[in-house]
């Protein structure tokens, strides 16, 4: 038996999440783009040809966050409330034995940027920064499983909850989305989605206030009478 096989990045991600904390949970809950930039090894143009065939991609990647905590056989599962654990295979942990991440993404398609290759995709559900090991097309025919159960599902409702400015946020707002157009409504769908810790999330009224940084930008929030209020955008 091989007693190893190294893996080296093929490209690097940019996302506006700068920190775990409010990342959603899966792809595609939230609509996050992320600019992929590849070596110049693994960036050969001939390497995309077809590419533009499919609406989606997987993307496999690296941890690198949590990396160095290694793998554990038993992880706390949020889907459960947060205390209860899983077996690491039963669930999609960072803490893995290789620590590898899989998302399926919406593909927005290549550029040219200061000579390199640029892949944009949407609906990422990964940190700024993260290393991509490999792409491959999402294949409805084989990927998509109409009849496939997950009886977990009703456990993990994930939160929608109602999001509101307040009308300093509101104001606040308007010079950043000249920069990022799509910052609103990134906000919102990451918040709607209670990024408190499990423990948390059924108190309507949490007088804590919670700050998540998107793109370059610090949001404040609390949850107020079951909504989420943004109370500042800087
Ligand atoms: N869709 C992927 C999967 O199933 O393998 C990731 C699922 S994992 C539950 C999603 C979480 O991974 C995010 O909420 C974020 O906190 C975390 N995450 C994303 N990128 C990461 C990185 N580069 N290093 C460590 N954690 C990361």
């Amino acid at each position: 038996m091989n007693s190893g096989y190294s893996l080296s990045p093929i490209a690097t991600i940019s996302t506006p999440f700068k920190q775990k904390f409010a990342i959603p949970r899966q792809p595609n809950l939230a609509n996050a783009k992320g600019q992929i930039t590849f070596t110049d090894t693994y960036g050969d143009p001939q390497a995309f040809k077809g590419l533009e065939n499919y609406s989606h991609l997987w993307l496999l990647f690296i941890f690198h966050e949590t990396a160095d905590r290694g793998w554990k056989p038993a992880v706390k599962a949020p889907r459960l409330g947060g205390n209860a654990t899983l077996g690491v295979y039963a669930s999609r942990s960072t803490h893995r034995p290789n620590g590898i991440g899989m998302s399926v993404v919406r593909n927005l398609g290549l550029s040219e940027s200061d000579g390199r290759l640029q892949l944009s995709v949407g609906g990422v559900d990964l940190l700024d920064g993260t290393p991509i090991v490999d792409i491959k097309p999402y294949i409805r025919y084989a990927d998509s499983i109409d009849s496939a159960t997950d009886n977990l599902d009703r456990y993990a409702p994930i939160p929608c909850r109602p999001v509101h400015f307040c009308t300093k946020a509101r104001e606040q707002l308007t010079p950043v989305m000249e920069k990022h157009p799509d910052a609103a409504e990134l906000i919102e769908s990451v918040l709607a989605q209670d990024p408190r810790p499990a423990y948390r999330q059924s108190n309507e009224n949490d007088d804590k206030i919670y700050k998540v940084k998107l793109y370059d930008v610090d949001v404040s929030w609390q949850v107020q009478d079951g909504q989420i209020k943004v109370l500042s955008v800087l």
